[in-house]
Protein backbone atom coordinates (compact mmCIF):
# COMPACT_ATOMS: atom_id res chain seq x y z
CA UNK A 1 0.00 0.00 0.00
CA UNK A 2 0.98 3.66 -1.16
CA UNK A 3 2.40 6.18 1.21
CA UNK A 4 -0.85 7.94 3.27
CA UNK A 5 -2.81 10.49 1.34
CA UNK A 6 -4.97 13.14 2.44
CA UNK A 7 -8.31 13.51 0.11
CA UNK A 8 -11.04 15.58 1.09
CA UNK A 9 -14.78 15.11 -0.45
CA UNK A 10 -14.03 18.27 -2.16
CA UNK A 11 -11.31 20.43 -3.16
CA UNK A 12 -12.75 24.16 -3.57
CA UNK A 13 -8.93 25.39 -3.74
CA UNK A 14 -8.15 23.43 -6.38
CA UNK A 15 -10.78 23.82 -8.49
CA UNK A 16 -10.47 27.89 -7.83
CA UNK A 17 -6.89 28.13 -8.75
CA UNK A 18 -6.99 27.63 -12.48
CA UNK A 19 -10.22 30.04 -12.99
CA UNK A 20 -8.80 32.55 -10.03
CA UNK A 21 -7.94 35.49 -12.71
CA UNK A 22 -11.32 35.09 -14.56
CA UNK A 23 -13.73 35.01 -11.25
CA UNK A 24 -12.04 38.09 -10.11
CA UNK A 25 -11.96 40.04 -13.19
CA UNK A 26 -15.71 39.43 -13.02
CA UNK A 27 -16.03 40.29 -9.33
CA UNK A 28 -14.10 43.26 -10.29
CA UNK A 29 -16.39 44.53 -12.96
CA UNK A 30 -19.18 44.42 -11.40
CA UNK A 31 -18.09 46.74 -8.57
CA UNK A 32 -16.76 49.16 -11.18
CA UNK A 33 -20.25 49.04 -12.48
CA UNK A 34 -21.83 48.85 -9.22
CA UNK A 35 -25.05 47.71 -10.09
CA UNK A 36 -25.37 44.96 -7.43
CA UNK A 37 -28.82 42.85 -8.42
CA UNK A 38 -30.90 42.82 -11.61
CA UNK A 39 -27.79 44.04 -13.69
CA UNK A 40 -26.41 42.81 -16.61
CA UNK A 41 -25.16 39.76 -15.31
CA UNK A 42 -28.37 38.48 -14.08
CA UNK A 43 -29.97 39.02 -17.06
CA UNK A 44 -27.13 37.46 -18.98
CA UNK A 45 -26.92 34.38 -16.82
CA UNK A 46 -30.68 33.56 -16.91
CA UNK A 47 -30.54 33.63 -20.44
CA UNK A 48 -27.54 31.70 -21.00
CA UNK A 49 -29.03 29.49 -18.43
CA UNK A 50 -32.71 28.81 -20.12
CA UNK A 51 -30.92 27.92 -23.68
CA UNK A 52 -28.52 25.59 -21.43
CA UNK A 53 -31.67 23.44 -20.11
CA UNK A 54 -33.72 24.30 -23.44
CA UNK A 55 -36.49 26.11 -21.46
CA UNK A 56 -38.52 29.16 -22.04
CA UNK A 57 -37.31 30.80 -18.82
CA UNK A 58 -34.51 30.91 -16.20
CA UNK A 59 -35.61 33.21 -12.69
CA UNK A 60 -32.69 33.61 -10.41
CA UNK A 61 -33.35 33.66 -7.37
CA UNK A 62 -31.02 33.52 -3.79
CA UNK A 63 -30.59 29.91 -3.06
CA UNK A 64 -31.79 26.18 -3.83
CA UNK A 65 -34.85 26.53 -0.87
CA UNK A 66 -35.84 29.80 -2.16
CA UNK A 67 -36.39 28.78 -5.56
CA UNK A 68 -38.42 25.81 -3.81
CA UNK A 69 -40.29 28.11 -2.15
CA UNK A 70 -41.26 30.80 -4.98
CA UNK A 71 -42.21 27.61 -6.97
CA UNK A 72 -45.04 26.02 -4.33
CA UNK A 73 -45.79 29.66 -4.05
CA UNK A 74 -46.25 30.16 -7.55
CA UNK A 75 -47.42 26.43 -8.38
CA UNK A 76 -50.59 27.92 -5.47
CA UNK A 77 -50.09 26.24 -2.64
CA UNK A 78 -52.31 25.75 0.11
CA UNK A 79 -52.84 24.96 3.57
CA UNK A 80 -53.79 21.98 4.03
CA UNK A 81 -52.37 20.59 0.42
CA UNK A 82 -50.43 17.56 0.37
CA UNK A 83 -47.41 16.84 -2.26
CA UNK A 84 -45.47 14.08 -3.09
CA UNK A 85 -42.10 13.63 -2.07
CA UNK A 86 -39.29 11.13 -1.29
CA UNK A 87 -38.07 11.05 2.12
CA UNK A 88 -34.69 10.39 1.12
CA UNK A 89 -33.62 13.89 -0.24
CA UNK A 90 -31.99 16.66 2.00
CA UNK A 91 -34.79 18.40 3.92
CA UNK A 92 -35.02 21.39 2.05
CA UNK A 93 -37.00 19.76 -0.63
CA UNK A 94 -39.69 19.55 1.64
CA UNK A 95 -39.08 22.64 4.22
CA UNK A 96 -40.99 25.29 2.02
CA UNK A 97 -44.14 23.22 2.40
CA UNK A 98 -44.00 23.64 6.40
CA UNK A 99 -44.61 27.30 5.65
CA UNK A 100 -47.03 27.21 3.27
CA UNK A 101 -49.32 25.00 6.02
CA UNK A 102 -49.19 21.88 3.42
CA UNK A 103 -47.73 18.35 4.13
CA UNK A 104 -45.14 16.30 2.31
CA UNK A 105 -46.43 13.10 2.04
CA UNK A 106 -43.38 10.74 1.96
CA UNK A 107 -43.07 7.86 -0.62
CA UNK A 108 -40.07 4.82 -0.67
CA UNK A 109 -37.03 5.22 -3.38
CA UNK A 110 -36.17 2.58 -6.17
CA UNK A 111 -33.46 1.25 -4.06
CA UNK A 112 -30.92 1.13 -7.26
CA UNK A 113 -31.66 4.80 -8.06
CA UNK A 114 -32.36 6.17 -4.66
CA UNK A 115 -35.27 8.23 -6.60
CA UNK A 116 -38.89 8.29 -5.94
CA UNK A 117 -40.35 4.98 -6.38
CA UNK A 118 -43.77 5.64 -9.25
CA UNK A 119 -45.09 2.66 -8.16
CA UNK A 120 -45.84 3.90 -4.60
CA UNK A 121 -47.92 7.04 -6.00
CA UNK A 122 -51.03 5.38 -6.00
CA UNK A 123 -50.88 4.58 -2.43
CA UNK A 124 -49.99 8.41 -1.68
CA UNK A 125 -52.83 9.66 -3.32
CA UNK A 126 -55.70 11.54 -1.61
CA UNK A 127 -58.51 14.01 -2.87
CA UNK A 128 -55.97 16.54 -1.12
CA UNK A 129 -53.04 15.66 -3.33
CA UNK A 130 -51.83 18.59 -5.46
CA UNK A 131 -48.36 18.10 -6.48
CA UNK A 132 -45.27 15.45 -7.12
CA UNK A 133 -41.86 16.68 -6.26
CA UNK A 134 -39.54 13.85 -7.33
CA UNK A 135 -35.49 14.86 -6.49
CA UNK A 136 -33.18 14.09 -9.34
CA UNK A 137 -30.96 12.71 -6.40
CA UNK A 138 -26.72 12.47 -6.78
CA UNK A 139 -26.76 13.94 -9.85
CA UNK A 140 -29.11 10.98 -11.68
CA UNK A 141 -32.52 11.76 -13.05
CA UNK A 142 -35.83 10.15 -11.45
CA UNK A 143 -37.85 8.17 -13.38
CA UNK A 144 -39.93 10.64 -15.05
CA UNK A 145 -41.86 9.01 -17.59
CA UNK A 146 -43.75 7.43 -14.98
CA UNK A 147 -44.33 10.57 -12.66
CA UNK A 148 -45.16 12.74 -15.38
CA UNK A 149 -48.00 10.23 -16.61
CA UNK A 150 -49.04 9.24 -13.31
CA UNK A 151 -49.37 13.38 -12.48
CA UNK A 152 -51.25 13.67 -15.77
CA UNK A 153 -53.33 11.41 -15.19
CA UNK A 154 -54.44 12.79 -11.94
CA UNK A 155 -54.51 16.11 -12.82
CA UNK A 156 -51.23 17.29 -10.51
CA UNK A 157 -48.10 19.72 -11.07
CA UNK A 158 -44.74 17.99 -11.24
CA UNK A 159 -41.85 20.16 -9.51
CA UNK A 160 -38.63 18.95 -10.57
CA UNK A 161 -36.23 19.38 -7.93
CA UNK A 162 -32.86 19.15 -9.54
CA UNK A 163 -30.57 21.01 -7.10
CA UNK A 164 -28.16 18.15 -7.67
CA UNK A 165 -28.70 17.48 -10.91
CA UNK A 166 -27.25 20.46 -13.10
CA UNK A 167 -26.63 19.44 -16.79
CA UNK A 168 -28.10 16.00 -15.96
CA UNK A 169 -30.66 14.63 -18.32
CA UNK A 170 -33.31 12.43 -18.96
CA UNK A 171 -33.73 10.50 -22.25
CA UNK A 172 -31.73 13.49 -23.92
CA UNK A 173 -33.77 16.19 -21.96
CA UNK A 174 -31.78 18.07 -19.37
CA UNK A 175 -33.37 18.15 -16.26
CA UNK A 176 -35.70 21.16 -14.66
CA UNK A 177 -37.15 21.29 -17.98
CA UNK A 178 -39.74 17.84 -17.96
CA UNK A 179 -42.18 19.10 -15.15
CA UNK A 180 -43.90 22.09 -15.02
CA UNK A 181 -40.92 23.80 -13.04
CA UNK A 182 -37.51 22.64 -12.01
CA UNK A 183 -35.15 23.97 -8.91
CA UNK A 184 -31.97 24.63 -9.12
CA UNK A 185 -29.07 25.24 -6.26
CA UNK A 186 -25.80 26.45 -6.81
CA UNK A 187 -24.74 26.60 -3.26
CA UNK A 188 -20.91 25.75 -3.18
CA UNK A 189 -21.47 22.44 -2.66
CA UNK A 190 -23.41 21.85 -6.28
CA UNK A 191 -21.75 21.03 -9.14
CA UNK A 192 -22.04 24.47 -10.23
CA UNK A 193 -21.56 27.21 -7.64
CA UNK A 194 -21.56 31.04 -6.97
CA UNK A 195 -19.03 30.46 -3.69
CA UNK A 196 -22.67 31.80 -2.06
CA UNK A 197 -25.66 31.14 -1.76
CA UNK A 198 -27.85 31.44 -5.31
CA UNK A 199 -30.40 29.11 -6.86
CA UNK A 200 -32.72 29.11 -9.93
CA UNK A 201 -36.11 27.85 -10.99
CA UNK A 202 -36.55 26.88 -14.81
CA UNK A 203 -39.81 26.80 -16.75
CA UNK A 204 -41.81 27.05 -19.57
CA UNK A 205 -45.70 28.17 -18.47
CA UNK A 206 -45.10 32.24 -19.10
CA UNK A 207 -47.75 32.93 -16.35
CA UNK A 208 -45.71 30.79 -13.40
CA UNK A 209 -42.54 32.55 -14.50
CA UNK A 210 -44.00 36.38 -14.26
CA UNK A 211 -45.62 35.08 -11.19
CA UNK A 212 -41.82 33.76 -9.52
CA UNK A 213 -40.72 37.23 -11.36
CA UNK A 214 -42.71 39.06 -8.94
CA UNK A 215 -42.49 37.46 -6.07
CA UNK A 216 -38.61 36.84 -5.37
CA UNK A 217 -38.05 40.86 -5.55
CA UNK A 218 -40.91 42.33 -3.08
CA UNK A 219 -44.07 41.14 -5.14
CA UNK A 220 -43.34 44.22 -7.69
CA UNK A 221 -44.64 44.61 -10.98
CA UNK A 222 -42.51 48.16 -10.97
CA UNK A 223 -40.72 49.70 -8.48
CA UNK A 224 -43.05 51.40 -6.32
CA UNK A 225 -45.89 49.39 -7.23
CA UNK A 226 -46.33 45.69 -5.07
CA UNK A 227 -49.78 44.01 -5.79
CA UNK A 228 -48.99 40.99 -3.80
CA UNK A 229 -46.67 40.14 -1.06
CA UNK A 230 -43.46 38.17 -1.96
CA UNK A 231 -39.95 37.86 -0.41
CA UNK A 232 -36.71 39.42 -1.08
CA UNK A 233 -34.91 36.61 -2.82
CA UNK A 234 -33.72 37.87 -5.85
CA UNK A 235 -29.93 36.87 -7.51
CA UNK A 236 -27.58 38.85 -6.55
CA UNK A 237 -24.89 40.40 -9.73
CA UNK A 238 -22.02 39.44 -8.19
CA UNK A 239 -23.06 35.64 -7.53
CA UNK A 240 -24.36 35.84 -11.43
CA UNK A 241 -21.21 36.91 -12.43
CA UNK A 242 -19.86 34.01 -10.49
CA UNK A 243 -22.07 31.71 -12.20
CA UNK A 244 -21.44 32.90 -15.79
CA UNK A 245 -17.50 31.78 -15.91
CA UNK A 246 -18.71 28.61 -14.17
CA UNK A 247 -20.76 27.81 -16.89
CA UNK A 248 -17.70 27.79 -19.47
CA UNK A 249 -16.18 24.84 -16.87
CA UNK A 250 -19.61 23.02 -16.46
CA UNK A 251 -20.14 20.48 -19.26
CA UNK A 252 -15.53 19.79 -18.89
CA UNK A 253 -16.23 19.04 -14.97
CA UNK A 254 -19.26 16.88 -15.51
CA UNK A 255 -17.58 14.84 -17.88
CA UNK A 256 -14.32 14.38 -15.57
CA UNK A 257 -17.02 13.15 -12.92
CA UNK A 258 -18.28 11.08 -15.24
CA UNK A 259 -14.48 9.23 -16.11
CA UNK A 260 -13.75 9.39 -12.10
CA UNK A 261 -16.77 7.48 -11.39
CA UNK A 262 -16.49 4.87 -14.18
CA UNK A 263 -12.87 4.41 -13.12
CA UNK A 264 -13.80 3.81 -9.50
CA UNK A 265 -17.14 1.72 -10.22
CA UNK A 266 -14.63 -0.99 -12.71
CA UNK A 267 -11.94 -0.92 -9.97
CA UNK A 268 -14.35 -1.57 -6.71
CA UNK A 269 -17.72 -2.69 -8.14
CA UNK A 270 -18.18 -6.42 -8.29
CA UNK A 271 -16.89 -7.26 -4.62
CA UNK A 272 -18.92 -6.87 -1.75
CA UNK A 273 -19.50 -3.06 -2.23
CA UNK A 274 -22.22 -2.17 -4.39
CA UNK A 275 -21.76 0.62 -6.48
CA UNK A 276 -23.85 3.74 -7.86
CA UNK A 277 -26.18 2.22 -10.98
CA UNK A 278 -26.67 4.32 -14.04
CA UNK A 279 -30.64 4.02 -14.77
CA UNK A 280 -29.94 3.71 -18.09
CA UNK A 281 -32.50 6.24 -18.84
CA UNK A 282 -30.28 9.50 -19.01
CA UNK A 283 -26.90 11.07 -17.91
CA UNK A 284 -25.55 10.81 -14.70
CA UNK A 285 -23.66 13.51 -13.66
CA UNK A 286 -22.06 12.27 -10.12
CA UNK A 287 -22.73 15.22 -7.36
CA UNK A 288 -22.03 12.32 -5.66
CA UNK A 289 -20.60 9.25 -5.77
CA UNK A 290 -22.89 6.85 -3.10
CA UNK A 291 -21.44 3.06 -2.66
CA UNK A 292 -23.15 0.83 -0.13
CA UNK A 293 -22.41 -1.75 2.76
CA UNK A 294 -24.40 -3.16 5.09
CA UNK A 295 -20.91 -2.13 7.13
CA UNK A 296 -21.18 1.07 6.18
CA UNK A 297 -19.60 3.01 9.49
CA UNK A 298 -16.85 0.51 9.20
CA UNK A 299 -16.05 1.28 5.90
CA UNK A 300 -16.03 4.96 6.46
CA UNK A 301 -14.02 4.63 10.07
CA UNK A 302 -11.16 2.65 7.95
CA UNK A 303 -11.10 5.24 5.33
CA UNK A 304 -10.92 8.42 7.74
CA UNK A 305 -8.31 6.25 8.91
CA UNK A 306 -6.57 5.85 5.38
CA UNK A 307 -6.68 10.53 5.43
CA UNK A 308 -9.95 9.66 2.58
CA UNK A 309 -12.77 12.06 3.61
CA UNK A 310 -16.64 10.42 3.37
CA UNK A 311 -19.90 12.05 3.80
CA UNK A 312 -23.21 10.02 4.31
CA UNK A 313 -26.28 11.34 2.35
CA UNK A 314 -28.42 11.38 3.87
CA UNK A 315 -28.27 9.56 7.32
CA UNK A 316 -31.65 10.52 8.50
CA UNK A 317 -34.30 10.42 5.81
CA UNK A 318 -36.97 13.50 6.37
CA UNK A 319 -39.77 10.90 7.48
CA UNK A 320 -37.96 10.85 10.71
CA UNK A 321 -36.87 14.03 11.34
CA UNK A 322 -38.31 16.20 13.96
CA UNK A 323 -39.10 19.14 11.89
CA UNK A 324 -41.34 16.40 9.52
CA UNK A 325 -43.04 14.41 12.29
CA UNK A 326 -46.06 16.86 13.00
CA UNK A 327 -46.62 18.03 9.44
CA UNK A 328 -46.00 15.19 7.35
CA UNK A 329 -47.54 11.53 6.38
CA UNK A 330 -45.32 8.41 5.33
CA UNK A 331 -46.39 4.95 5.91
CA UNK A 332 -45.49 3.51 9.07
CA UNK A 333 -41.90 2.87 7.83
CA UNK A 334 -40.07 3.61 4.52
CA UNK A 335 -37.99 0.04 3.80
CA UNK A 336 -36.04 1.07 1.38
CA UNK A 337 -35.59 4.58 2.43
CA UNK A 338 -34.00 3.14 6.06
CA UNK A 339 -32.10 0.93 4.57
CA UNK A 340 -30.26 3.28 1.98
CA UNK A 341 -29.81 5.80 5.25
CA UNK A 342 -27.92 2.80 6.91
CA UNK A 343 -25.81 1.34 4.08
CA UNK A 344 -24.94 4.64 1.82
CA UNK A 345 -21.48 6.01 1.73
CA UNK A 346 -20.32 9.03 -0.63
CA UNK A 347 -16.71 8.95 -1.60
CA UNK A 348 -14.98 12.27 -3.04
CA UNK A 349 -15.21 12.68 -6.78
CA UNK A 350 -14.31 15.40 -7.76
CA UNK A 351 -12.74 16.39 -10.92
CA UNK A 352 -9.50 17.27 -9.93
CA UNK A 353 -8.62 14.26 -8.61
CA UNK A 354 -5.29 12.69 -9.95
CA UNK A 355 -5.12 9.18 -10.73
CA UNK A 356 -2.91 8.28 -7.85
CA UNK A 357 -5.73 9.73 -5.69
CA UNK A 358 -8.47 7.86 -7.48
CA UNK A 359 -6.26 5.08 -7.46
CA UNK A 360 -5.54 5.33 -3.64
CA UNK A 361 -9.31 5.44 -2.95
CA UNK A 362 -10.26 2.38 -5.00
CA UNK A 363 -7.12 0.33 -3.24
CA UNK A 364 -7.96 1.37 -0.06
CA UNK A 365 -11.91 0.25 -0.42
CA UNK A 366 -10.51 -2.92 -1.43
CA UNK A 367 -7.85 -3.24 1.00
CA UNK A 368 -11.34 -3.17 3.33
CA UNK A 369 -13.14 -5.61 2.00
CA UNK A 370 -10.16 -7.94 1.57
CA UNK A 371 -10.12 -7.75 5.47
CA UNK A 372 -13.36 -7.50 5.94
CA UNK A 373 -15.39 -11.24 6.69
C1 LIG B 1 -28.89 21.64 -1.89
C2 LIG B 1 -30.27 21.15 -2.04
C3 LIG B 1 -31.38 21.99 -1.86
C4 LIG B 1 -31.27 23.37 -1.30
O1 LIG B 1 -30.44 24.24 -1.96
P1 LIG B 1 -29.77 25.48 -1.18
O2 LIG B 1 -29.17 26.29 -2.27
O3 LIG B 1 -28.76 24.92 -0.23
O4 LIG B 1 -30.86 26.22 -0.48
C5 LIG B 1 -32.64 21.47 -2.12
N1 LIG B 1 -32.80 20.20 -2.52
C6 LIG B 1 -31.77 19.35 -2.68
C7 LIG B 1 -32.02 17.96 -3.15
C8 LIG B 1 -30.46 19.80 -2.44
O5 LIG B 1 -29.44 18.95 -2.59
Amino acid sequence: MSLKMHIPLQDLKAEFRPIKSEIMRAIEDVLDGMTLYMGPNHTAFEREFAGYIGVRHAIGVSSGTDALLLAYLALGVQPGDEIIAPSHTFIATVAPLAFLGARPIFVDIDPLTYTLDPAQLQRALTPRTRGIVPVHLYGQAAHMDAVLQFALEHGLWVLEDAAQAVGADYRGRKLGGLGNAGCFSFVFTKNLRAYGNAGLVTTNDDDLADRIRRLRDHGRSDKYTHPEHGLNARLDEIPAAILRVQMRYLERRLEQRGENARFLTGRIGGGGIETPVEAGHGKHTYHLYVIRSPQRNELAAYLGERGIQTGIHYPIPCHLQGACLDSSRAPESLPETERAAAEILTLPIYPELTCEQLQYIADSVLEWTAVTP
